[in-house]
């Protein structure tokens, strides 16, 4: 998808500050982090949203299950806690239509979901 922003990033188009990555999962910092450790978490294989990913291709899916967890441990917010969420569709914020998780850490979140 060369028109998707971050399909783009996946190519090295466009930079990114990479946090983690696999043959399967790339994981790299939001360019506009709300909390000291905001990272997303996206396959590299293009689905518009979690729910495309997860009726396509399960595998995958727990790939970036375990890609969120290994990011957690390697900003280490895993032990202290954090927040991963998957904004889906525009009325649950989702603003880059290629499947991410965002990792959010290293504060106290509260519980509003915005
Ligand atoms: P969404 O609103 O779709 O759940 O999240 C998209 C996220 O992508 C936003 O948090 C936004 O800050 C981030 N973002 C948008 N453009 C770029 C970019 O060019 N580079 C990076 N690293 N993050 C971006
Ligand atoms: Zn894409």
């Amino acid at each position: 998808m060369s028109d998707c922003l971050f399909c783009r990033i996946i190519a090295s188009e466009i930079p990114a500050s990479i946090v983690y990555e696999t043959d399967l999962v790339l994981a790299f910092r939001d360019i506009n982090p709300v909390a000291p450790v905001h990272v997303l978490v996206i396959p590299k294989q293009h689905y518009t949203d979690i729910v495309e990913l997860a009726d396509a291709d399960q595998a995958l899916a727990a790939a970036v299950m375990g890609a969120i967890a290994e990011v957690a441990r390697l900003e280490g917010v895993a032990e202290t806690g954090f927040r991963a969420s998957f904004n889906t569709g525009a009325g649950g914020g989702q603003t880059v239509f290629h499947a991410h998780a965002h990792v959010m850490g290293g504060r106290r979140l509260s519980l509003s979901l915005g």
